[in-house]
């Protein structure tokens, strides 16, 4: 059947060549008349893939206008493709912002700065740095490009921190007809606020301004303790940290707290990420579980006394050496946030629901704060959340462990992370999202067609 396609598409692009033999010869709308040249695409898990029609990386704005106007079948933008979730996947058309990246404007009063939607996280920090200003919240990894973080309301943790969404204060975007809107506060403003997280449904986004603050060291501190005694301390933990969070280590009774606090102490030396704390624990715990999966008292045994051997070093540095950790294990997740005030009773039914099920896994249970945001299909809209999340190594199967634990999730009301694997379909989503609506109109005018929604976004926004 991919075979068929791209014939028909090949014959059909022929006739069109003549037209844009004028572009240059690399632009990537030249790219979409030639012969189609199969890639296939997957994301970081491995958990996703297709074999697209095109992936093309627009030059410029005028490239991606002309490739949204001639491509024919679904377009899907594609960032790092570090989402789990089938957001990216199409046979049609995949769009690279690779060639829209870095700083383009920076305001020294608003602490406002500008960069190009495609411009990797882990590259904002030291130019932002340069110019006086620092991210205000990052999330655990720094892999994610600007706009595929904002697309899916990717957060870090701290109650007093909305997602990287809550601080776009405008952007551009091209539309399913190739028009360019700019959009903010107070131009195409219902656009504006449905784009702050659209999931790559409206169109492509091609620049990001962002609220930014003076730049600021961080120390990062973390330590063992009892999973029950660091859910009683939740207050204190949450008050007298600016962002904390931790890391539960199932079929044990401890877990990994981090907190992560400003300060102007001296910088420590720089570590290789990969050899962090974290990722040194989880390395122990993988083989742990290994040999221990089969005598669940022994391994809890085991687990519990990892503690007497875990030796964290604090660690200090500007603010975007210290927020990111390095993933060197490949994993699926699944993540929702639910209203804060229940996160200690949905943590610990899925604590005691893998404990009794003996559910097998070994990957931490990730648990943190969010503040709320007023943007119509964020996670966060209305309500200050706690987002709590479940993986399983890529090599283990998921469909189980998941399974088990969602429907602990929708007891709680949980809304689940755009970008991490979830069931859930319109007729759901509509009732935990009361701005659904709003979002679905703003859609419905930009691309009454259809050409961004693949598979995934055909169930989740119930449109064919
Ligand atoms: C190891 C790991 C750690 C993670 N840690 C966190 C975390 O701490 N917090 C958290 O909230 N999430 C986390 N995530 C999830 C991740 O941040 C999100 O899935 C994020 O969207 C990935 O960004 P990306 O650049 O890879 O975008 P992709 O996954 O490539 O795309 C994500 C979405 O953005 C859209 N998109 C991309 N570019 C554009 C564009 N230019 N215009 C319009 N739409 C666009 C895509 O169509 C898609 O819908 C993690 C994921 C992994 C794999």
């Amino acid at each position: 059947m991919m075979i068929d396609l791209s014939r028909r598409q090949l014959l059909q692009r022929t006739a069109v060549v003549g037209a844009f033999a004028a572009l240059s010869s690399n632009s990537a709308l030249a790219q979409l008349t030639r012969a189609p040249r199969l890639i296939p695409w997957h994301n970081w898990s491995g958990g996703q893939s297709c074999l697209p029609l095109a992936r093309l990386a627009p030059n410029d704005l005028d490239d991606l206008v002309q490739v949204i106007r001639q491509a024919s079948g679904k377009i899907r933008p594609v960032g790092s493709a570090h989402s789990f979730s089938a957001l990216v996947p199409t046979d049609g058309t995949i769009v690279s912002l690779s060639n829209f990246t870095g700083l383009l404007e920076h305001d020294s009063n608003s602490l406002q700065a500008e960069f190009g939607a495609g411009t990797p996280m882990s590259q904002m920090g030291p130019v932002l740095k340069d110019v006086g200003q620092a991210l205000q919240n990052m999330a655990d990894i720094d892999y994610q490009t600007l706009a595929g973080a904002i697309s899916t309301s990717t957060h870090g943790t701290g109650k007093g921190f909305t997602s990287y969404s809550g601080f776009v204060t405008g952007l551009q975007l091209v539309t399913a007809q190739g028009e360019v809107l700019e959009c903010d506060a107070t131009r195409n403003a219902e656009v504006f606020n449905a784009a702050r997280v659209s999931l790559g449904a409206l169109g492509v986004v091609t620049k990001v301004r962002m609220q930014n603050r003076a730049p600021y060291r961080l120390r990062e501190r973390q330590w063992i303790a009892k999973t029950e005694e660091l859910l009683e301390d939740l207050e204190k933990n949450t008050r007298e940290n600016q962002h904390w969070e931790m890391l539960v280590l199932p079929h044990s009774d401890y877990a990994l707290s981090t907190a992560l606090n400003e300060t102007s102490d001296q910088e420590t030396p720089p570590i290789d990420l990969a050899e962090a704390n974290g990722n040194q624990f989880a390395t122990i715990v993988e083989k742990l579980d290994k040999y221990g999966s089969d005598f669940p008292e022994a391994r809890r045994m085991l687990l519990n006394s990892l503690r007497f051997i875990a030796d964290f070093k604090d660690r200090v540095g500007e603010s975007f050496q210290i927020y990111p950790s390095a993933r060197t294990l490949r994993f699926n997740e699944m993540e929702y946030s639910v209203p804060a005030e229940h996160g200690p009773a949905c943590l610990r039914e899925i604590i005691k629901l893998i404990d009794e099920q003996d559910l097998r896994t070994w990957f931490p249970l990730e648990y943190r704060y969010v503040k709320a945001d007023n943007i119509p299909l964020s996670m966060f809209e209305g309500r200050d959340s706690c987002s709590i999340s479940v993986h399983q190594h890529y090599q283990m199967d998921h469909h189980n462990y998941f399974a088990a634990v969602e429907p602990i999730f929708w007891k709680y009301g949980g809304r689940p992370h755009w970008g991490k694997l979830h069931t859930l379909n319109a007729r759901n989503l509509e009732q935990v999202y009361p701005r659904w609506q709003e979002f679905a109109r703003v859609r419905q005018a930009l691309d009454p067609g259809g050409k961004f929604i693949n598979a995934h976004l055909s169930s989740i926004f119930g449109v064919a």
